[in-house]
């Protein structure tokens, strides 16, 4: 791997693409294309150090990485893009419908690509941890989800709690789904065992806690994240590209940028 990864950012002018610019002023990446779709006002602008262009096909394969928080529509063309122009694909766009992600199965044929919902390195060290204890603890001990989020989101729980959910179902060998106890009110009768339990809070201007709540009998673990700043994600998937910029083709995750040593 050279020493500089060459990126190119699609969705550079939105919050996300804006944060990598700042982040990826260090020197071990080169930021070779901002991108935008037709009609952004961002088109022409100069932001970090480049000037912001419609236009991936031309910039691509002079790209070791393309990154991608846009919207799905977006996020498929880049990944067919970067495909075939030997990039590597990266993406945080969420959203992505069933077709979407078969797409990107697909490309996963011809390049290395990584999508995933939560950048925040943190967050993917936390789900490794929600899944070794609910695996050691067994069913004898409860699990719950707790999150807390700003008063702006719109859908509960939060993607984040969901993905917790699932490392904690995993941990005891069963579907999120089978389990899940999503809301409580009235008259509930007694506890579910083996139940995963969902609570949220809407407030604020929060940006982001997550706790996993382990409880057994004469004691708790509680293993809990907070986010304070969005520049988590930003320097998340920058961690993530300059991992996958000297991958063989093929679909990789978080978890395999944070714990495979030697892939
Ligand atoms: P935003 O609306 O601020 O920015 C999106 C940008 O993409 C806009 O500037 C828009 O003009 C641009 N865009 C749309 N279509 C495009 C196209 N065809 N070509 C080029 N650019 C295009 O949104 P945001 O907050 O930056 O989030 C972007 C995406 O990233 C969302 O799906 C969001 O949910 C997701 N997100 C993911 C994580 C994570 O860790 N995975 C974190 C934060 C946000």
């Amino acid at each position: 791997m050279s020493s500089v990864t060459r990126i190119a950012i699609v969705g550079a002018g939105g919050r996300m693409g804006r944060a990598l610019l700042e982040s990826a002023k260090a020197p071990d990446f080169e930021v070779a294309a901002a991108i935008e779709r037709a009609g952004s006002p961002w088109l022409g602008e100069v932001l970090g150090s480049v000037r912001v262009t419609g236009n991936l096909e031309e910039v691509a394969s002079g790209c070791d990485v393309v990154i991608d928080f846009s919207s799905p529509e977006s996020c498929v063309r880049a990944a067919r893009i970067a495909a075939s122009s030997g990039a590597a694909f990266v993406s945080g766009t969420t959203g992505l419908d069933a077709a979407a992600h078969e797409v990107l199965a697909q490309v996963a044929r011809e390049t290395a690509v990584l999508h995933a919902a939560n950048f925040s390195v943190g967050v993917n060290v936390l789900a490794r941890l929600v899944e070794l204890a609910a695996q050691a603890t067994g069913e004898e001990w409860d699990l719950e989800v707790f999150e807390a989020h700003h008063r702006h989101k719109v859908d509960a729980p939060s993607g984040t709690a969901l993905m917790l959910g699932r490392s904690a179902a995993a941990g005891r060998g069963v579907e999120l789904d089978e389990v899940a106890d999503w809301a409580r009110h009235g008259v509930t009768g007694p506890r579910e065992p083996g139940a995963i339990g969902f609570q949220v809070v809407r407030g604020g201007d929060i940006v982001g806690e997550h706790t996993v709540f382990a409880c057994g009998e004469g004691e708790r673990i509680e293993l809990t994240h907070r986010a304070t700043d969005r520049g988590i994600f930003a320097r998340g998937a920058l961690r993530a590209a300059r991992w996958m910029a000297s991958r063989r083709p093929g679909s990789y995750s978080m978890d395999d940028v944070l714990f495979r040593r030697n892939p």
